[in-house]
């Protein structure tokens, strides 16, 4: 066997299980030595500024066992990225580099340079010896979901945001760059109503609505269900066909909207396997988040989405049970 087909093998393995993102339209495996047909661009100044990264890259990458690209595109805005897949016990080792391309502006950014190891399942490289900790976010999308993105990109932290059905019209980019920044987007219900009041049939429009618009927009169905306010019974756990996810850490950000407050909270609680309870829709929330990640790092945290929390921590999932930590 040629001794770069097992990555390929491996790769797509992980494709199967992994990737039934509709998004990503075009996913192409070439090694090294053959040329890159990646998208050209008809635009003189990106193709100029992609053809000559590539020349770099491949002389730069002499070793290179794998390259291939993705690309995501959304009026006239692409992200672009270039992977090299290296296998290395039992882990895969990746190198990317993303640019974002505005055709309207006819702008090239390079936005990011990474070299990281993943699990074939999550598709991370998490360290599951050490302290896990699951940042949630709900109520959004929202402007300043925007903010809270930037700032988990940043840090390349990884979350979970429980959006609202109702605020996803207008704001699709929103859950557009939480998909391509990785993050997990679980269901939060359509209209924030307090659902144990409701119908069964109510209950089961609040959720299948939410699930289908965030499927519509991102490709994926949503597989965590947080029910507005955390609040179940016997009636939403019959109806939910996804687990259901509260919490066990509450900043209140809601109510004191002061970041030092947030932050000492989440600091003086949280515990291996918690799951954190943020809103994505404050300002205060935005600026805890830059003491609470570097904070959180220095006690010996990773940050890992809820789905992965579970995962790292062996336990599965079961729908219709109801869970507030991993440990
Ligand atoms: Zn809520």
């Amino acid at each position: 066997m040629r001794y770069y087909l097992l990555p390929i093998i491996i790769i797509s393995l992980m494709l199967l299980v992994l990737d039934n993102e509709k998004s990503v339209i075009n996913k192409e495996m070439v090694s090294s030595t053959k040329e890159i047909s990646y998208p050209f661009f008809d635009n003189a100044k990106i193709d100029n500024y992609i053809t000559n990264y590539l020349d770099d890259y491949k002389d730069n990458e002499k070793d290179n066992i794998l390259i291939d690209y993705d690309y995501y595109d959304k009026d006239n805005m692409y992200y672009l990225t270039f992977y090299k897949y290296i296998l290395e016990n039992g882990k895969v080792n990746s190198n990317s580099d993303s640019f974002f391309i505005n055709m309207n502006d006819n702008i090239v950014n390079k936005i990011d340079n990474t070299v990281y190891e993943f699990d074939f399942v999550t598709g991370r490289n998490v360290d599951s010896d050490k302290k896990l900790v699951a940042l949630t976010f709900d109520d959004g999308p929202n402007y300043n979901t925007n903010k809270i993105l930037d700032i988990l990109n940043k840090y390349h932290v990884p979350a979970t945001f429980f959006v609202l059905g109702s605020r996803i019209k207008g704001n699709e980019y929103i859950l557009e760059k939480m998909k391509i920044s990785g993050m997990e987007i679980g269901n939060h219900t359509y209209n924030h109503l307090l659902l144990t009041k409701y119908s069964k049939d109510k209950i089961k429009k609040e959720i299948d609505d939410t699930s289908d618009l965030i499927f519509e927009v991102t490709g994926k169905r949503p597989r965590l269900l947080r029910p507005s306010y955390g609040s179940f019974n016997k009636k939403i756990k019959s109806v939910s066909e996804m687990p259901i996810i509260i919490w066990d850490v509450d900043t209140l950000d809601w109510k004191y909207h002061n970041s030092k407050k947030i932050t000492s909270r989440v600091v003086n609680k949280v515990r291996d396997g918690d799951i954190v309870l943020m809103h994505d829709i404050y300002s205060a929330t935005a600026n805890a988040l830059n003491s609470i990640i570097p904070i959180l790092t220095d006690m010996g945290y990773s940050f890992v989405t809820v789905s992965d929390l579970f995962y790292y921590k062996g336990i599965t999932l079961e729908e219709g049970k109801v869970y507030g930590y991993a440990n």
